[in-house]
């Protein structure tokens, strides 16, 4: 990769493009202050349709790398723009998860100086947008069902990984060699810098994707009975609670971020970390500060109760989420909604396992509230249904409280709760 400085990215601008750029920063902050979100996605859509190629036009001339996957991209994204920051130069990315193209739009046009972007991008957008931005990195975490996806849609859109990164030679990829699938998209790209970071749902990749046959697995380690496609060589791994470097070192991993996947999440920003030249100790160390991530993990104080804000959207969220509760006996409120955003069907919830719950106090609540409730039955989970925040903190009677919720259900808290991070 050129370690020369690119040239100024808005010079190159089109004097339409500049003029899209202008017009949709000014809807995103008549947005904003109109108090409709943060304002990037409405402030992208006018852009481009002023300019479609906005992108491609904004992106040129910068160090672009796209983060994507199934869960975790939000967090990643935060992680790798926190280690390249150490390099001192001003990084643009879409920090809210605004991960479509009018997203990415808004990201880059808010920051016009920056010459580096890490931008989060929806997994069914990523070829359309590696095309666009001609990136230099794409990060893979992992593919599995979000809500009701179907099997084949993964498998599919597995297949578009594969044929959009067989095809851009200059690009570096950064994978996930715990998950069949992500393995499986990058096997044909050039260049790949292979992460043992860890898969905890398995329940998607059984099947190899290369001929169909059953996967075997031991321990870590899978591999096909029927074709050579096997878990490739890794050069960084999650081992527990360290991080194990290409050079065979092992350093503990020290994280404010609670849980595993976040843990996955740094060794996967380590990595790209040192693609762009930041050594191990920089980037752990601006790592390791990181906190909270829009809001997610969040402390909020609320009459008396310190609430910890955790969001899970589709089953291998929740059991992530579900391993990084607070020990008993901290009670927990769980909250589904089924809006668009959060898939309509709730048999996902069939899919995770909450018998971890039993002998806490649990309140359940949320437009699904009834749905979860009855999953919890089936579980033999005792729990309260509540119509608030609030009546749970006032029922819990505890020091402190897990939140944890679903998409929208975790937009409505957050906005009863004030927008805090
Ligand atoms: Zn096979």
């Amino acid at each position: 990769m050129s370690t020369s400085s690119p040239p100024d990215p808005r010079s190159g601008l089109p004097l339409r493009a500049r003029l899209a750029t202008t017009v949709g920063g000014a809807a995103g902050r008549a947005s904003r202050l109109a108090g409709r979100g943060d304002g990037s996605v409405i402030g992208g859509i006018i852009g481009l349709r002023l300019q479609p190629d906005l992108l491609c036009l904004l992106a040129r001339g910068r160090r672009i790398v796209l983060v994507t996957g199934t869960n975790g991209k939000t967090t990643t994204t935060r992680l790798i723009t926190a280690a390249l920051g150490t390099l001192g130069q001003q990084i643009a990315s879409n920090a809210f998860g605004a991960n479509m193209e009018a997203g990415l739009v808004a990201a880059l046009a808010r920051a016009p100086d920056a010459t580096m972007a890490v931008l989060e991008v929806d997994e069914k957008h990523m070829p359309a947008m590696l095309q666009a931005t001609g990136a230099q990195v794409v990060t893979l975490l992992n593919l599995s069902r979000d809500q009701m996806d179907r099997a084949a849609e993964i498998w599919l859109l597995a297949r578009r990984w594969r044929a959009v990164l067989a095809a851009a030679p200059d690009c570096r990829v950064i994978a996930n060699a715990d998950d069949p699938l992500v393995a499986w998209a990058a096997g044909q790209a050039r260049r790949v810098t292979w992460v043992a970071a860890g898969q905890r749902w398995h329940d998607d990749s059984w099947c190899c994707p290369n001929c169909g046959s059953h996967l075997r697995r031991d321990g870590d380690d899978w591999h096909c009975g029927e074709c050579p496609n096997r878990r490739p060589p890794v050069s960084w791994v999650l081992a527990g609670d360290e991080v194990i470097d290409p050079t065979g070192r092992s350093r503990p991993l020290d994280l404010l971020l609670p849980g595993r996947a976040n843990r996955s999440n740094a060794v996967i920003a380590l990595a790209v970390a040192e693609v762009f030249g930041v050594g191990f100790t920089q980037a752990m160390n601006a790592i390791q500060q990181v906190r909270s991530v829009a809001g997610r993990y969040t402390h909020v104080e609320r009459r008396g109760c310190d609430l910890r804000l955790l969001l899970a959207k589709n089953p291998a969220g929740w059991l992530e989420a579900l391993d990084v509760l607070a020990p008993a006996p901290v009670p927990v409120m769980l909250a589904v909604n089924a809006q668009v955003p959060d898939g309509k069907d709730t048999s996902w919830l069939w899919d995770v396992d909450y018998r971890r719950l039993r002998g806490r106090q649990v309140f359940v609540a949320g437009e699904r509230k009834l749905d979860l409730a009855v999953r919890l039955e089936a579980d033999e989970v005792a729990f309260r249904i509540v119509g608030s925040v609030d009546e749970a903190v006032d029922l819990a009677r505890s020091p402190s409280m897990d939140v944890l919720a679903n998409y929208t259900a975790f937009q409505q808290i957050r906005a009863v709760l004030g927008r805090t991070a």
